[in-house]
């Protein structure tokens, strides 16, 4: 509460901005996951890795819109294409000459896509790769894994969310082999698809075992069903996603974030003959219509974030890079006798309580949630900005510098808070 006292003195701007919104939209929000009490700070820019809010107050960004921000902030490539699409109008009524490279990039990156389709977000992403392999199947089914996230009506029964989106789903355990071949097995002959995040993200990113996701790929063929890969947000750990990363090729691969080079964006694609379901000179083609599905500056911004500044050489670098700050980060936590380490991979990372990074959901301790919260509060009042949930993403225009000082920061806020917990 000391800490929640002092974040609000320090921000009347953004106060008198919460209540204005409140009086217009339930809560002051819009999207649930911004909300924080006592009241969100307001963000006034960005520039390269840096936010500043409307009460003048700068932050090192490791919020990263959850992964979306990759290359951060005015990225000189991309902002230029922007420029230059938005010169030549945005509602075109018709295919534009930016989504074919996109596309072509996209499927020379990603080893199991083949054909693509742009939506608008990861969730429709999730949606509509749900849906082909029912359709590709004919089968209901849909396995998913405790404690994943796949979006915002996707929640599988987990939490208390009346929105649902009523799929036929059955809960399996991340990085458990035996038990989670055992249940594929089961229910071999009902799956239409596995749904997996090769990390799974909101439970704390917890990175697959090679083997677990070599199983998932060998019992997915057996069963019958589509293995979907969820790489909403891990597509940026390697040029060609995590799927590059472990060598294991799903049917289908869901995409988003920062692949919109920071504009609304989404897509689902896997192998050809999935994916020409939606062929529509085909008889009975799948209908997959959305207004801004090929919108101009999405497909013009994520074409030169993705040909231009994410190129397979930046992606490699990036990841070594970034694991080189997990590993610095978790050493110096450990030089300290603080029994905390972060887990993820490259640059998406959580704090959890132990001293070694958890494997399975099991392994996870129930205080890290709280840890992550009061290390949020405390490394905002440091200048540090990390999502309320305390995830910490790293971003392309962050030198080593930078990073150290991020370590240093996380270091000093994990030591204040880790009584607390
Ligand atoms: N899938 C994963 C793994 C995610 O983390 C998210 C968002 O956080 C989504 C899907 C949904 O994406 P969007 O918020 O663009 O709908």
């Amino acid at each position: 509460s000391e800490l929640r006292a002092a974040y609000a003195a320090r921000r009347p701007e953004s106060h008198r901005h919460h209540e204005r919104a409140r009086a217009v939209m339930p809560g002051g929000n819009t999207r649930s996951v911004l909300h924080l009490s006592p009241f969100p700070f307001v963000i006034a820019g960005g520039k390269a890795d840096t936010l500043t809010d409307i009460d003048g107050i700068s932050y090192i960004d490791c919020a990263g819109e959850f992964s979306a921000g990759l290359y951060g902030h005015d990225t000189p490539e991309i902002t230029a294409a922007l420029h230059e699409a938005l010169a030549g109008g945005l509602v075109l009524s018709g295919p534009n000459r930016y989504e074919v490279p996109f596309a072509e990039l996209i499927c020379a990156r990603f080893a199991s896509v083949e054909r693509v389709r742009f939506c608008n977000s990861g969730t429709e992403a999730n949606l509509f790769a749900i849906q082909t392999a029912r359709n590709a199947t004919g089968r209901d089914r849909i396995m998913v894994f405790e404690g994943a996230y796949h979006g915002g009506v996707l929640t599988f029964g987990q939490g208390p969310s009346p929105m649902a989106a009523p799929f036929d789903w059955v809960m399996a355990r991340f990085n458990e082999i035996d038990a989670t071949r055992a249940a594929i097995r089961d229910h071999a002959g009902e799956l239409a698809a596995i749904l997996v995040e090769p990390m799974i993200g909101a439970a704390g990113n917890i990175p697959g075992r090679a083997a677990f996701l070599d199983m998932l790929r060998q019992e997915a063929s057996r069963a019958g069903a589509i293995l979907i890969f969820d790489e909403v947000k891990t597509s940026r750990l390697g040029a060609g996603g995590l799927q590059g990363e472990y060598g294991v090729t799903p049917d289908m691969t869901t995409l988003g974030k920062y692949l919109g080079g920071g504009l609304p964006f989404g897509a689902f694609g896997g192998r050809a003959e999935v994916m020409e379901r939606f062929d529509p000179a085909r008889p009975g083609a799948l209908a997959h219509a959305g207004t801004f599905n090929n919108n101009v500056m999405s497909m013009a911004g994520g074409l030169a974030g993705l040909r231009d500044v994410f190129t397979p050489a930046r992606a490699a670098q990036f990841l070594q890079e970034c694991e080189a700050f997990r590993h610095g980060l978790n050493a110096g936590f450990a030089r300290e006798g603080l029994e905390v380490r972060a887990s993820g991979m490259g640059s998406i990372l959580s704090l959890h309580l132990g001293a070694e990074s958890p494997e399975t959901l099991a392994q996870t301790d129930p205080r890290s949630v709280i840890l992550r919260r009061l290390v949020h509060l405390n490394a905002l009042e440091r200048g540090l900005a990390l999502t309320p949930r305390g995830d910490i993403y790293l971003s392309l225009p962050m030198e080593v510098p930078r990073r150290e000082r991020i370590a240093e920061i996380l270091t000093d806020a994990v030591r204040d808070e880790l009584p607390f917990v």
